[in-house]
């Protein structure tokens, strides 16, 4: 990556917009800069006040779209009350989108159009790729359909030719469905959710959700959906929260803004 950027025709740079004080886009600000100097792209913040109103935030998104040497942006959440997401992500420049959080982009998946694909997606999918498991035929579940992570998963194994079914939080006998999975993928942010009677045994199994619980010790910690600990002895390959699709997909924002600037 680092090569890339060093040989690139322009200087790669990511434009990032904080609306608001929240804790946790605020390490992932700070995490950002440090990944970007890492690899020598330029990151810049732009910090907005938690009160920011639709109008400021649309205003900053244009600007950024308008300036040639803004070459990748991406917008963190949650934003302030009353500044709907999809509204200001529809705004962002669908070759800046280093996200793929334009539905422009998400669209573009569905027809193998060259893309800036969410990042999420792109990284459970490289996880699973990365198993060596030939998707063509093989039976994937998708756990969890929102627009930016689970469906654009499964349109992603659909393009691989796999056989996917996706499910949501009113799909009956959830277990029945997964119990079949060759690849099984969660994203429906709820932890434990995924137990060892639900995997196949030696299914490749992603598990892409973020939860933060109370653990029995009274601390705070981070979990996936996957009942790491029962799963782990019946799966073929479990990817682990912390350390799994989070911080892969940290590498598919970098890689994406790298193909931006390319472009
Ligand atoms: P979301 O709330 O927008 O969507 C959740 C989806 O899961 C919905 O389709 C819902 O119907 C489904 N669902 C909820 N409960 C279910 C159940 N019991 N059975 C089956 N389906 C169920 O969430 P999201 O933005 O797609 O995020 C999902 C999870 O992924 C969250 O934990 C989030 O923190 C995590 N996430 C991780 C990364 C990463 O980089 N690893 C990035 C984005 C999101």
């Amino acid at each position: 990556m680092a090569r890339r950027v060093a040989e690139g025709k322009r200087p790669v740079r990511l434009d990032a917009v904080l609306a608001g004080g929240d804790k946790g886009a605020d390490i992932y600000a700070h995490n950002q800069r440090k990944t970007c100097a890492a690899v020598g792209i330029e990151y810049h913040l732009h910090r907005l006040p938690a009160d920011a109103d639709v109008r400021a935030v649309e205003g900053l998104i244009e600007t950024l779209n308008a300036d040639p040497v803004v070459t990748a942006i991406m917008v963190h959440l949650p934003l302030p009350d009353g500044v709907e997401a999809e509204r200001i992500q529809s705004l962002i420049d669908e070759v800046k989108d280093v996200e793929g959080v334009n539905p422009a982009n998400i669209g573009n998946i569905v027809y193998g159009r060259r893309s800036l694909v969410p990042c999420t997606a792109l990284a459970s999918v490289e996880m699973i790729e990365s198993t060596g498991v030939e998707l063509r035929g093989k039976r994937c579940v998708i756990v969890g359909a929102s627009n930016i992570v689970g469906k654009p998963i499964a349109v992603l194994l659909m393009r691989a030719e796999a056989t996917v079914i996706s499910t949501n939080e009113y799909t009956e006998d959830l277990a029945g469905l997964t119990r079949t999975a060759d690849v099984l993928v969660s994203a429906a942010g709820v932890p434990g959710l995924i137990t060892r009677d639900m995997v196949k045994p030696g299914a490749v199994v992603v598990d892409v959700g973020i939860n933060r619980i109370v653990g029995e010790d009274g601390k705070r910690r981070t979990v996936g959906d996957v009942d790491h600990d029962g799963v782990v002895s019946v799966a073929g390959h479990l990817s682990p929260v912390p350390g799994g699709v989070g911080p892969m997909t940290v590498a598919m924002l970098l890689r994406n803004t790298v193909d931006a600037a390319d472009r």
